[in-house]
Formats: C-alpha cells, structure tokens, sequence
C-alpha cells in the first residue's frame, strides 16, 4: 500500500496491530535512529569504543555501573550468564558453554520459567528451579518462599534469575536481598518491562546485578539488539566473551572501562557471545534511539495510543457481529489493548478463520491471537499508525 521495499521484493507487508513482535519485526524503528544507522554506513568505528559510548548512556539512564549491547535481550541473557559463570577467567571464557569444574547453576522460580530462559542454557547454565504453582490453589500459599531459594544456592550456583512481569513473585527486593545474603548475583528478564521508563533505573536501584531490556520493542532502536545494564566486572566479563578477539596480544588496546587486559592477562578467545554481535549501525542506531526514549513525553505518548484504541473499539462496536472493551496497560502489554469479541453464531467466520483470513492478505495484518479459543482477538494501537487505522477497520468489517 506504500512505495515499502518489501514491495520491491515481492515480500507482502505486514500491517502490525499486534504490538511488538518479533516475528512480524518488532517495533518501527525511530526515524532519528534509524538516519544515524545509514550515516553509521558511510564510515568506520571501533567496535569496542562504540560499545564504551553505549556503556556511557546506559550508566547514565539506569544508574548501573555499566552497560553493554549485544543482539537482544535474549542475547543479553546468554551473556548475562555467561558472565555470572565465566568472570574474569579467560580459561572458563573459553570453555562455554563446557562448565565441567565451574559454578553453572541458576536457581529460578519455577513460576519463572518461560521460553526465553533456554538463553541461559546456551552458556552452558543448568537451571535449577524451585517453589511450585500454590498461589493459583486459592489458599493462601506462596509460589515461592525465601527458603526454598536459600536452599538451592550452594556451591555451584551462579546467580538467581528473575522474570520482571506485573504478576512474578516472590518479590524481587526478597530474591535479591536472599541471594545477596549468600553472594549470588541476580539477573532479571526485563526485556519487555519499558514503558514506564522509570524501569529502566527501577532494577538498579533495588540491586541487581543485571538487568536486560530489548532495544527493539518500545525503545524503537534497531530489532537487533539489547540492553544489558549492571555491575562492572560482570559487564567487563561480558565483553571479553563477546568482542571479536582474534587480536595481536601487543597490539591490543581495548578501551579500559570495558576490557581490564591486566586482570585477564592477556587475550581471550573468541567468546559465546561471539555470534550475538552488533554492528556499527546497530550501536549508533540503539544510542540515538534510547536517548529519544528517555527524552519523550511518554505521557503524550500514552495519551496518542489511548485515544487510537478507543477509536478503534468505538468503530468496531458498531459491527452487529463484534462487541469489544478496551484494557489499560496490563502485565503483557505496555500500550492500551482493545479486546474484540466475536459472536460467532453472527458472524460467517469462527474467530480463529478471521484472524488466519487477516494474516493471508496482502499486505498481511496481524492482530493479537492469544485469546482465539474465547472467540476474542486484540487490536494494539502501538504499531499501528493513525493512516493505517481505518484499512485495518475496513478489512476486518469485511470479514464479519
Ligand atoms: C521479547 C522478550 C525477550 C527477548 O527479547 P529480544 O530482544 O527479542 O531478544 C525475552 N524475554 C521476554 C520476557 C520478552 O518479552
């Protein structure tokens, strides 16, 4: 419907209503950002000394000591564990993700458990997860109580792992201040926990050790990459498992902040990390990107997608077939989400026909489909532009 190179390339565009999903691209990258990227194009930079500069930001906008970008939060969680299990032993670096003789637990939650936490595994961690599932049994029971994470933590743990949502508990104060007490480090999964961008120091300031968020979801810095913000050694360690490091060992000049070339005496191998690289243009464009995110008027911001999702739910409720109401910001997602529920006994098409009928069109819209079997689908106005507001009414109409 746009001069879009995916046109040029026969590939159909996707209208995202769906929010920030990987699948369908993320989010729309800053134009700011994204113009930094293609004059990142023109010239060369050091890569580490483009990494010491987003280190520079990220201390400034989270509190942390430190920060690092590799190429999204997962790859931040990899790292992130690497770190906790390799410090600053090159030998250990170099045997990831084989951690025969080296600390390698991670003591999660269960309830914690999600997916994503195979990031983790890939270093070589082995998850050890603790409580059960009692708060859903209505009596009055934890899902996880201190103890419970007190008597993981032994000799081979490594750190504690966190899943920052609306809903995870124990609280993250008790799980820092248990693995604290038994000097663990703790690492959260935030990937998807801004907005509010007060989350971006929040994880600090309760103490953890490190905190990764996605670059691509609501920063609007390029898909590719992620935000690990935290303790300086765990960030140097980072680096050095993550940096291209076929190196002249009397050559090698690093910058200081990220790379103590004392402490390790002398050059790591090429690390885990090494596949989870960022280009120049993903650093350049992730800077400018968070710098514009923690310059926005988010209340503004909020306000443009309010008034976008209650358009669309006022729209929509006028479908005989449709009724709908509208979520405020909620544990999964950051914008409000209109829920539209489809009667199915009016409308010619079960929901789960509508929301595939939806996807086949060129170009393809994705709305949300994590309620089909309520015969309800979702609308986030996140990534929606105002222009394509009304195609994507039309084309649903049609269909119902
Ligand atoms: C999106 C997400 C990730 C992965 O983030 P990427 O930046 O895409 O790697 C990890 N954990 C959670 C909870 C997420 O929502």
């Amino acid at each position: 419907m746009t001069d879009s190179v995916y046109d040029d390339l026969d590939v159909p565009e996707v209208i995202n209503a769906t929010g920030t999903k990987t699948r369908i691209g993320g989010s729309l990258i800053r134009p700011e950002a994204a113009d930094a990227m293609r004059r990142a194009a023109e010239g060369f930079a050091r890569i580490s000394d483009l990494q010491a500069r987003a280190s520079e930001l990220i201390q400034d906008v989270t509190g942390a000591q430190a920060g690092y970008v590799a190429s999204g939060a997962s790859a931040c969680m990899t790292l992130a564990a690497a770190a906790c299990i390799a410090g600053d032993d090159p030998a250990a670096m170099a045997s990831l993700p084989d951690t025969e003789g080296l600390a390698d637990e991670i003591v999660v939650p269960r309830t914690h458990r999600t997916g994503y936490d195979h990031a983790y595994r890939v270093a070589g961690a082995e998850l050890v997860d603790v409580g059960a599932n009692d708060a859903y049994l209505g009596t009055g029971a934890e899902n996880t109580e201190r103890w419970e994470i007190e008597a993981a933590i032994g000799a081979d743990t490594a750190a504690v792992a966190y899943v920052q949502k609306e809903y995870t508990t124990p609280p993250l104060e008790a799980v820092v201040e248990v693995a604290h007490d038994n000097d663990v480090p703790v690492i959260v999964d935030a990937a998807a926990e801004l907005p509010p961008v007060e989350n971006l120091e929040r994880f600090i300031d309760l103490g953890v050790d490190l905190v990764a968020f996605s670059g691509g979801k609501a920063i609007r810095g390029p898909q590719t990459t992620g935000i690990l913000a935290g303790r300086e050694d765990l960030i140097r360690s980072v680096a050095a498992q993550q940096l291209d490091m076929h190196a002249a060992a009397d050559a090698w000049v690093p910058p200081a902040e990220l790379v103590d070339v004392d402490a390790l005496g002398g050059v790591p191998r090429q690390g885990i990390g090494r596949g989870m690289k960022v280009g120049k243009g993903e650093l350049v464009g992730l800077i400018r990107a968070l710098e514009l995110f923690v310059e926005e008027d988010h209340e503004a911001r909020t306000a443009e997608w309010r008034d976008r999702a209650e358009r669309i739910a006022e729209e929509l409720a006028d479908e005989p077939a449709l009724s709908t109401s509208l979520a405020a910001a909620s544990a999964t997602d950051v914008a409000p989400t209109v829920t539209v529920s489809v009667d199915e006994a009016e409308a010619p098409v079960t929901t789960a026909e509508l929301v595939r009928g939806l996807r086949e069109e060129n170009p393809r819209i994705f709305v949300g489909a994590d309620a089909l079997d309520q015969a309800q689908f979702t609308i986030n106005p996140m990534c929606l532009p105002d222009e394509q507001v009304a195609y994507v009414l039309d084309r649903i109409r049609d269909r119902v």
